[in-house]
């Protein structure tokens, strides 16, 4: 059993608490390595580290800040298969899949090498006589960031880069589930020539993110995860005076019109709604087919599909889809099953008869399931499954399709599949949705374009990374300026008013 550590000030440091998890290989079953449970007191350090590392940090160049983050992208290009290893034996996704996902790390540290460029300011001359103004952004302090199990490597660089580049010293507090990313992302940090101090690792469970949340030298907060864990995260965040951007669950729809390339909506369905086993928050989990023709076709193509995905372990370069991420998630998703049939839906393909190849009987391991005649009112329908399920909601007409995503409480990704542009244009425009595909299945925005849903989707008023990440990890300050003149230097008693 190995024991995982902390990292703080440059090093990895020992748990001091006697709390630990453990953390399973989610392909055989066995646990491999133990994590840390930070106290609060543990949490407290950590913060302080970063606080004290925080005023040279701020007052580094902007410039000189995009030279450590532009050898650390070219640290990240040498190690990614070596992060990868590591994804895959804590989450269970495949190596490609996991390379895809440090790939999308990396394209935020280029968009955060721009940062010279990001925090120009503005300036107007004479917004009155012989006075000018000019405002620029600072960086806050410590900030910090809570993240999920579903990417390791990528969620977490969806925020330290950009905070780190506007100056800000930073705190990650990664899934207890798949820690040991983080570390090694932290240690090719400090060998990019990142200070001490600057970004520092803590695990550990809500005692942890409690402490953070509770800190009055964390000045903001970003979290991924949960819906409820969303909540909880921007409701005390917040009545703690912190700036917080919360990002939650989804349940996010596939339209297909009568018009659609079927073949290319069929495939880019397989992708979506079976990559990384479902466990993607942009997954697509439903899918809507406008017309019985087009519903018909369309399961006709999926189920050979379906049947055929090749599930396996991340050791099997062949394998298209890896097992879930724990046993208790594993039996949150065939209970969803269960429920679907239950609840009256078809159930055409039976992921749970699926055995594990010799060796990995006691993976976390399920295969592709599809229901069809899913209607609103089902629990499977209601809930993010976060599993390899894909639910048909058959629709008589694009309206009811598009006041079906309408209705549900989740806003974070959709698509539609069509050749019609003008549906399409619709489509985008009215959807209330975040973020919206066109013949895109999962239109996860590039890293200088910002990433966020709408509705129980986010919580907050920043999407992450991109120009919307600047925003939230700076603040505003405008200066007003006006130099004596000498002769004109006699005192004034009115409201100025600049004229
Ligand atoms: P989770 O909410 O269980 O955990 C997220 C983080 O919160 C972890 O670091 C965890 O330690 C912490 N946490 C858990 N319970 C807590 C509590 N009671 N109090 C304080 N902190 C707590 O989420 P998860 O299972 O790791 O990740 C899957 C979820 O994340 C899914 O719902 C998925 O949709 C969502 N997700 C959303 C996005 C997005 O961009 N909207 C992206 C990735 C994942």
């Amino acid at each position: 059993m190995i024991d995982l550590n902390h990292f703080v000030s440059g090093a990895r440091v020992p748990g001091q608490s006697s709390r630990f998890a453990d953390v399973f290989n989610p392909a055989t079953g066995t646990a491999e390595k133990r994590v840390p449970l930070a106290s609060a007191a543990e949490v407290a350090k950590v913060v302080a580290s970063a606080s004290a590392a925080w005023p040279a940090w701020a007052k580094t160049p902007p410039l000189r800040r995009a030279r450590i983050l532009d050898r650390f992208k070219f640290l990240l290009q040498d190690n990614a298969d070596k992060i990868a290893e590591l994804i895959s034996a804590e989450h269970g996704k495949t190596h490609d899949d996991a390379l895809g996902e440090v790939t999308r790390g990396l394209e935020v540290v280029e968009f955060a090498v721009g940062i010279p460029h990001l925090l120009k300011g503005e300036v107007t001359e004479n917004v009155g006589t012989n006075v000018d103004s000019h405002s620029l952004r600072q960086p806050l302090g410590v900030v910090a960031g809570i993240t999920p199990f579903n990417f390791p490597c990528m969620v977490p660089m969806w925020m330290f880069p950009v905070a780190l580049a506007c100056g800000n010293s930073f705190v990650l507090k990664p899934s207890e589930r798949d820690p040991s990313p983080s570390l090694l992302i932290a240690e090719l940090l400090t060998q990019a020539g990142l200070p001490d101090g600057v970004f520092n690792v803590v695990h550990g469970d809500k005692e942890a993110v409690d402490a953070l949340l509770a800190h009055p030298d964390v000045k903001a907060v970003s979290f991924v995860g949960s819906t409820p864990i969303a909540r909880y995260i921007y409701a005390t965040g917040t009545a703690q005076g912190k700036r917080v951007q919360a990002l939650g669950g989804a349940k996010n729809h596939a339209i297909i019109m009568p018009d659609a390339d079927i073949d290319m909506a069929v495939n880019a369905l397989m992708g979506a709604a079976y990559g990384s086993a479902g466990e993607r928050c942009m997954a697509v989990s439903v899918a809507v087919p406008v017309g019985e023709q087009t519903a018909n076709a369309l399961i006709e193509k999926l189920v050979p599909k379906i049947e055929a995905l090749k599930v396996g372990p991340a050791s099997d370069r062949s394998s298209e889809m890896g097992p879930l991420v724990t046993a208790q998630h594993l039996a949150k998703v065939r209970g969803y099953v269960d429920r679907g049939i239950k609840e009256g839906a078809k159930l055409v393909v039976d992921g749970r008869s699926f055995r594990a190849p010799q060796g990995y009987e006691n993976g976390y391991f399920i295969g592709g399931s599809l229901f069809d005649a899913v209607t609103p009112d089902m629990t499977i329908w209601k809930e993010e499954i976060f599993g390899p399920v894909l639910s048909v909601v058959r629709a008589k007409s694009y309206q009811e399709a598009v006041e079906l995503v309408g209705r549900h409480e989740y806003g974070n990704g959709v698509a539609v599949f069509t050749r019609d542009g003008d549906a399409a244009r619709a489509f985008a425009h009215d959807i209330e949705v975040g973020m919206v595909g066109i013949n895109v299945p999962i239109p996860v925005p590039m890293a200088f374009h910002s990433f966020g849903g709408w509705k129980a989707s986010l919580f907050g008023d920043h999407h992450m990374h991109g120009p919307e990440g600047v925003r939230f990890y700076t603040r505003l300050k405008t200066i007003t300026t006006r130099w004596p003149t000498g002769m004109r230097a006699e005192a004034e008693f009115v409201m100025p008013t600049m004229g």
